[in-house]
């Protein structure tokens, strides 16, 4: 039978794909990819010309039918999402969990993600970390997802996008506090790369006052609870989120 390989490719900048993956690209009988058209580009600057198939989240189930069946016909078939690391707030769950129990070999070729590549400039502490992806796109149920995270003691990281990013900022000052400590990494490996440290105050504000940091794609991180910091106040917004879902 054929293997899964899992290949990561650029968050950005086009030259961050290595070796093996190329090769991996190129020999696989058939490429699954969450945008054809957003892959294709890719390829053809690999020089690779293996064909596509679609595979995102309204299809996942109907083609991972079909690509099931090419493993068991003994085709290596290559997974890839628009950009960094498959599964990683992308498609392709479906298909791995489906190929795992089938009983096929699931390989990873890995590279970029930008939690990841976020993490490692941040300057926060990064021996333990929660990966939270994007909150929930209405306030209320961002704030009460914010609420029950008050009082996390690793550090926080968050994907954004530029809808939402500022709102998404004030919302984590008002539940973690003004003084918490955060940084926003923005178009990471691309033209417009930016890492702006500071309060999470002093980031609303940052961002508010230029337009052009609120463009583009963001990785949020906040500082965990420091264990001198009041606990009943973070306690006491975690009940409060619970009990706001719970009251008519
Ligand atoms: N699978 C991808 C990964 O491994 O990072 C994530 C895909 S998710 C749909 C897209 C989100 O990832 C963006 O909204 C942003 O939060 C983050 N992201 C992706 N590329 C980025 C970059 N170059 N700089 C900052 N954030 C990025």
């Amino acid at each position: 039978p054929g293997t899964l390989h899992v290949v990561a490719t650029p968050i950005g900048h086009r030259d961050d794909i290595g070796a093996r993956a190329i090769e991996t690209l190129r020999r696989a009988k058939v490429i699954a990819a969450e945008d054809t058209r957003h892959t294709r580009p890719l390829l053809q600057h690999l020089g690779v010309d293996t064909p596509l198939v679609a595979l995102h989240d309204h299809n996942e189930r109907t083609a991972v039918d079909g690509l099931l069946e090419r493993l068991r016909g003994g085709d290596d078939v290559a997974l890839v999402s628009d950009a960094g690391t498959p599964l990683i707030s992308d498609p392709g769950f479906r298909l791995v969990r489906a190929a795992r129990a089938a009983g096929f070999r699931v390989s990873p070729v890995p590279g970029p993600s930008a939690v990841v590549a976020a993490l490692s400039v941040a300057g926060l502490p990064s021996d333990r970390f929660i990966f939270e992806g994007f909150l929930p796109a209405k306030a209320g149920g961002r704030r009460s997802r914010l609420g029950e995270l008050a009082g996390e003691a690793r550090t926080l990281i968050f994907y954004e996008s530029s809808h939402r990013i500022l709102e998404s900022l004030e919302d984590m000052r008002g539940a973690f506090g003004a003084d918490r400590e955060a940084v926003v990494a923005r178009e990471l490996t691309k033209m417009f790369e930016t890492v702006l440290d500071g309060t999470l105050d002093d980031l609303v504000r940052q961002v508010a006052a230029d337009p052009n940091q609120q463009k583009g794609e963001f990785v949020v991180m906040v500082a965990g609870r420091e264990a001198g910091e009041d606990e009943r106040l973070a306690e006491g917004l975690r009940v409060f989120a619970i009990l706001k879902d719970e009251l008519p």
